[in-house]
């Protein structure tokens, strides 16, 4: 555990910015709430086209509800979300069909059946094709999901806690095919605990506590920024 610093992590890409095109999802003044209870107050951000974009905050900040109302699970109270056609996600636990193979879990729902063994080979997987899902390890399971979401030849992806549960080579490996797909034209969303993949990966980091943004900008930005760490009073950042 490191404490409350975040200023030793590598961050993105030190060569320097890269450019991104306009924003290809934007969220604004989004409200929800559950009973009583105000999830969402009032949060706005964008993904630019091409970028990879990190959405972090405390747990309870709003994160997997904000996917929910960006994928269309939830309906927002109030506020207006503009989101490219084709978009996928994964979950922060991994929903694959059991009691199917790896092959049927990619095929369920394709539009191009042969991508699949291209996808499995491209995670490093094509000979666990044939494999019931839940004979794979947890980690082989994420990047299994990561294949069956680029089955849809997404736009947009939303990740949720990508690195969460696999151990270290494994959020590596995932690290470096979202690098890839990102090379390729892929625009991502991740929400992620692990704040060094958060900071050596993503482009743009927002922050969320209460409900809404407090914060937004680079990676160096974003662990100088008093107010993140404030964000998480209490909380040990992973090395
Ligand atoms: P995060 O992903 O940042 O941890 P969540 O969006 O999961 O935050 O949750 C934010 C708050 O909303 C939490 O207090 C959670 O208990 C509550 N919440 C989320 N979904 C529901 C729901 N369907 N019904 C009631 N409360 C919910």
């Amino acid at each position: 555990p490191v404490g409350k610093r975040l200023d030793h992590l590598p961050v993105a890409r030190p060569s320097g910015p890269r450019t991104f095109g306009p924003a290809l999802l934007e969220v604004t003044g989004l409200h929800k709430g559950f009973g009583g209870l105000r999830v969402l107050d009032g949060c706005s951000f964008d993904v630019k086209r091409g970028s990879i974009t990190g959405l972090i905050g405390p747990n309870g900040s709003g994160k997997t509800t904000v996917f929910n109302l960006v994928h269309g699970l939830l309906r927002a109270d109030s506020g207006t979300i503009s989101r490219p056609p084709r978009l996928a996600r994964t979950y922060q636990l991994t929903r694959l069909f059991p009691r199917l193979t790896v092959r049927e879990n990619l095929l369920a729902g394709a539009r191009r059946p042969e991508k699949a063994m291209e996808l499995l080979e491209f995670i490093g997987l094509a000979d666990y094709a044939d494999k019931l899902a839940d004979s794979l390890s947890y980690g082989q399971q994420k990047l299994v999901e990561l294949a069956q979401v680029l089955m849809l030849d997404p736009d947009l992806v939303l990740l949720d806690e990508p690195a969460g549960g696999i151990n270290p080579t494994q959020i590596e490996q995932m690290a470096g095919l979202i690098r890839q797909l990102n090379s390729s034209g892929t625009t991502f969303l991740i929400v992620e605990h692990n704040m060094p993949l958060v900071l050596s990966l993503c482009d743009e980091v927002h922050v969320l506590a209460n409900g809404h943004r407090i914060a937004s900008g680079t990676p160096q930005e974003i662990q100088r920024d008093p107010l993140v760490l404030d964000a998480y009073l209490g909380a040990d950042f992973r090395e």
